[in-house]
């Protein structure tokens, strides 16, 4: 008697080993900022991701690039979330009076995570300023701040919250996010950034627009596995809107493919 319990319980822990092994999802690796002693990423960024059917991970701010080398090899795909402004020095300028606040610590700590996705071919989203330091990793520049620099442009930093959305973008019939967007032109996206590229890094292409003439989306493919956009479809993802969680299923499916 004892002997089939064993054996009943044995038989039941590896089915049970097993269904985990061929449920296996993909490992989405979150970058965080680090405020004082804590680590900081939205929730938003962790829900859509999970929503999506990706692992969420959280990646903190770390100052050795080896070991960041190493956990970039542990996951699937690399998410770059939203932060602080890029400081200005990682693509020849000097910093304006009109700079926002900068986290140099973050900015190196995410080119590490980048450069290292890229060499693994480990699949990108790069959100908002994750768009803006993925443009300059590769040698793009971005504008310091927009309202000061750039002519004509209308108003990009909302005061709502960011399930509102605040003004239209134009994308490009063709591009991977037209595809992903069920091939509409024209979208109305939340808006919190004072930056956005300048010149864009050799390998993108432009694919989304404002109407005042701001990059809103860049694409890498085929040579860089990257896909990145100035606004924040995480917002609206986490709550499960259709649409834009499929920015985030994109980078789940382009994380199982490889
Ligand atoms: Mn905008």
């Amino acid at each position: 008697m004892k002997y089939l319990i064993v054996c009943c319980l044995l038989l039941f822990c590896c089915s049970e080993g097993r269904a985990q092994i061929e449920s296996r999802k993909p490992v989405i690796g979150i970058s965080a900022g680090r405020v004082e002693n804590r680590v900081s990423v939205r929730n938003t960024y962790i829900q859509a991701v999970a929503k999506a059917g990706g692992i969420p991970v959280v990646l903190p701010v770390l100052e050795d690039s080896l070991l960041i080398d190493e956990m970039v090899l542990r996951i699937d795909g690399l998410l770059l979330t939203g932060g602080a402004d890029v400081h200005p020095l990682r693509y020849g300028e000097q910093p304006l009076l009109q700079l926002g606040s900068v986290e140099p610590w973050r900015d190196q700590s995410d080119v590490w995570y980048l450069q290292s996705a890229i060499r693994h071919h480990k699949p990108v989203l790069a959100i908002c300023r994750g768009e803006q330091l993925a443009n300059v990793v590769l040698g793009g520049t971005l504008y310091q701040d927009l309202p000061s620099q750039h002519a004509d442009v209308g108003m990009h930093n909302q005061t709502m919250p960011g399930e509102y959305p605040s003004h239209s973008i134009y994308v490009e019939a063709g591009s991977h996010l037209h595809r992903l967007l069920g091939g509409r032109d024209s979208v109305a996206v939340n808006s919190f950034h004072h930056q956005a590229v300048k010149r864009l890094a050799k390998g993108f292409k432009i694919v989304a627009n404002s109407a005042d003439g701001v990059v809103e989306a860049i694409e890498g493919f085929p040579q860089y596995d990257i896909l990145g956009v100035q606004f924040h479809p995480e917002f609206f993802a986490s709550k499960g809107d259709v649409v834009w969680l499929n920015l985030f299923k994109d980078l789940v499916e382009r994380s199982s493919a490889r």
